[in-house]
């Protein structure tokens, strides 16, 4: 048998033996933590899960009290589980239990059980792996259902019959494959064809615990591997249905467009070689959301996606709010990088004019550079003179922001001259015209006529008043 007692030298470890060989109860580090140790995963450690053959939440409270008095413990009644932080560290105590299920529901009846049964009940053969705290057996490793084997050979299996395990509790299919995509692990064949067969039990996870499985999906070195396993078991057309339907190439008169599925995956593979923010891995996982609704064939000019792009941006709403993800500013966010994503694109195919990077710039404001970011990563073109060509007009863009940047303020613009100084000057009560002046200061501003300061805003106000005849307050 394994003995794994040089890796675990935490305190707190020892305490636990200590305190549950006083109790007379066997307890054990179950779950991530043996899994991630044995895979040699260097992560910071945040969570650890013992379970005891006894109650979780007594030694929970014990254990606090010897590591140190006054010591909070959190107890959940309901789960019969106790947890405390140390280390900034959660230690999660639950005593070892059977489950069985209904069919309405993954809330199992719970019983008492013996520590097989609590390995019998978690999700997969790596998950399943205990490491026994008491003295007499300190280190030892518990492995009933071969889960060594798997880790070596990188494949997630559950410990019981897959159709069985995953009717219980579906949200163990989307556990198997955000594991499959965070520790690049393959679905073994008779577990992936039970997510397929089961994937219609979906529907009864709450939306909360599945996009946050979608989260960490997402926040993987390499999503497209989890989105792909999505689409083939048929869990994307239930849970992420627009997203679905960007699979797919139409051909007409001979003329085909890119399937927009496998452009999408591969911009977010891109994007997120680039950035950790969750929001911009779903900007560019939504980014072409609106081509299926909005695709055309046009006998002179082939596909046409018209107005994508805004299209797109009013669907994010509405699929944040069926997942449950936050409509505050986060939705805001992914919103006006889906309407935006094209502009860079289309700035460098032509000139870049000094007046459309003001323009840009002034409609990202402070997001231009994740908006960059998404624009560099949707470059997907298989020619490599295009990506080169594209590549550049980007460095160019860039570098006349950054030089724009330094001489005009207008990533969070404010106008130089209030709606106030212009009542002020030109004697008005509020009217049409102060609003024509001050739009017409902003696109002095944005063309390059005026550089963006008081000075030259000020006098070209007066410019403008005078030609719709306005006169100056006499002082
Ligand atoms: P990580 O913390 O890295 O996401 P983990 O394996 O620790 O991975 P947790 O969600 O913290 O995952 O759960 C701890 C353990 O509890 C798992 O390893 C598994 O043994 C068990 N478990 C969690 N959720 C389920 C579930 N839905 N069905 C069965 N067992 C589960
Ligand atoms: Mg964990």
């Amino acid at each position: 048998m394994q003995n794994l007692k040089e890796h675990i030298t935490h305190l707190v470890f020892k305490q636990i033996g200590a305190v549950s060989d006083r109790q007379g109860n066997d307890t054990y580090i179950v779950g991530g933590f043996v899994r991630d140790l044995l895979l040699g995963r260097n992560r910071q450690l945040s969570d650890v899960d013992i379970v005891t053959v006894g109650s979780g939440i007594e030694l929970a409270t014990r254990v606090a009290a010897a590591l140190r008095p006054g010591l909070k413990v959190s107890v959940f009644h309901n789960f019969g589980t106790a947890m405390f932080r140390y280390d900034e560290i959660d230690f999660e105590f639950v005593g070892a239990r059977r489950e069985s299920y209904r069919l309405e529901s993954r809330k199992p009846i719970v019983e008492d059980g013996t520590l097989e049964d609590d390995q019998q009940r978690r999700d997969f053969t790596i998950n399943a792996l205990a490491i026994c705290l008491n003295s007499n057996r300190f280190g030892d490793l518990l492995d009933p259902f071969d889960g060594v084997t798997d880790l070596e050979n990188r494949i997630l299996k559950t410990p019981l019959a897959p159709e069985i395990t995953f009717s219980d509790d579906p949200l163990r299919m989307m556990r198997a494959i955000r594991f499959a995509t965070q520790l690049d692990f393959v679905i073994e064949e008779n577990t992936l064809a039970a997510i397929e067969s089961q994937s219609k039990r979906i529907e009864i996870v709450s939306k909360e615990r599945v996009s946050d499985e979608i989260n960490k999906i997402m926040l993987s070195s390499k999503p497209s591997v989890g989105f792909k396993l999505l689409e083939k078991t048929g869990l994307l057309a239930l849970i992420l249905p627009e997203v679905q339907n960007l699979k797919g190439r139409e051909t007409i008169n001979g003329i085909g467009h890119k399937d927009n599925f496998y452009h999408t995956l591969e911009v977010v593979d891109r994007i997120s070689k680039n950035t950790d923010n969750l929001w911009l891995r779903w900007s560019a996982l939504l980014h072409d959301i609106a081509k299926p609704v909005t695709k055309r064939f046009d006998q002179r000019l082939g596909w046409t996606f018209h107005a994508h792009n805004f299209v797109g941006e009013r669907m994010v709403p509405k699929m944040f709010e069926r997942l449950k993800l936050p409509l505050n500013e986060k939705c805001k966010f992914v919103q006006k990088m889906v309407s935006l994503h094209m502009r860079p694109i289309v700035l460098s195919e032509e000139e870049v004019t000094d007046s459309a990077v003001r323009r840009l710039l002034f409609d990202a404001g402070d997001d231009i550079d994740d908006l960059m970011t998404l624009c560099e990563a949707d470059i997907t073109s298989k020619n490599p003179d295009k990506v080169i060509k594209y590549m550049a007009n980007f460095q160019l863009v860039r570098e006349k922001l950054k030089d724009i940047e330094e001489r005009d303020a207008l990533r969070n613009f404010q106008p130089p001259v209030t709606g106030e100084l212009i009542m002020e000057t030109f004697d008005l009560k509020p009217c049409r015209e102060i609003g024509i002046i001050k739009s017409a200061i902003k696109e002095a501003i944005l063309e390059g006529e005026i550089h963006n300061n008081y000075e030259e805003a000020y006098q070209y106000m007066l410019k403008k008043g005078a030609e719709l005849k306005l006169v100056t307050k006499e002082n």
